[in-house]
């Protein structure tokens, strides 16, 4: 598998080798991205190929990926690992009064009428991660912006979904869309994708100027995207 970074997210692909004169790449519907080069083409050039076809490969995946089916439940009993901020919980399903779910300590509460009704459990845990998802994030939004407003960063409109394949997006016209399973991630990692979001409202392209921006923003960006980079959501 090869990987290329394109800002916030990574793209993996499969490499093919084949008589042929140019370079091929195709998006799958699966979402799997397969590159077809010239047998004789080396590793460096390739990747710089599609390197300038990231933006492409991207565009496509977004596409496709508003098809895509969400990856597959949990199984939402007790004793399962829950994350959020980075940190782990663990589910404590529980019978009881229709209340929203709870964190205690390390474990979230959830009560339903039927402890094996695996869909009142997940729909609640569900509206739990959106409430806190909601919160965090807009929270930490707003800290981000203070410091990236002193450098000319205008405020943005915030939308909060769920994304296959990234952790956040931003629109030329100053929306910001960030993964609603961010809230997963430790409070750094968060803070990094938003930062770089933000400065993507000065600079809507990966350039050295929006680089520099960000680095202002944020001086230790770098360790923060390796944290990210290694999290698995
Ligand atoms: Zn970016």
């Amino acid at each position: 598998m090869n990987v290329i970074d394109f800002g916030t997210r990574k793209i993996t692909y499969n490499l093919h080798r084949e008589d042929r004169k140019r370079l091929r790449i195709v998006v799958a519907l699966d979402l799997i991205v397969d590159v077809f080069a010239p047998a004789t083409a080396d590793e460096d050039q390739i990747q710089a190929t599609v390197m300038k076809k990231a933006a492409w490969i991207a565009g496509k995946l977004d596409a496709l990926e508003r098809y895509h089916p969400l990856p597959a439940p949990k199984k939402y009993i007790s004793g399962e690992t829950l994350v959020y901020l980075g940190r782990q919980y663990r589910l404590k399903v529980e019978q009881g009064q229709n209340q929203p779910a709870k964190l205690i300590g390390r474990f979230l509460w959830v009560w339903v009428e039927d402890k094996n009704d695996t869909r009142s459990v997940r729909k609640k845990v569900d509206i739990w991660y959106r409430k806190r998802a909601h919160e965090t994030l807009g929270r930490y939004m707003a800290r981000c912006h203070a410091i990236a407003s002193r450098h000319g960063v205008p405020e943005p409109v915030l939308l909060i979904r769920i994304m296959r394949r990234r952790w956040g997006s931003c629109s030329p016209k100053g929306r910001i869309t960030l993964n609603l399973n961010l809230v997963k991630a430790p409070v750094h990692c968060i803070e990094y994708v938003i930062m770089h979001e933000l400065c993507h409202l000065k600079y809507h392209n990966h350039s050295r100027f929006f680089y520099s921006l960000l680095t202002r923003c944020q001086p230790d960006w770098r360790k923060r995207k390796a944290i990210l980079d290694k999290t698995v959501i």
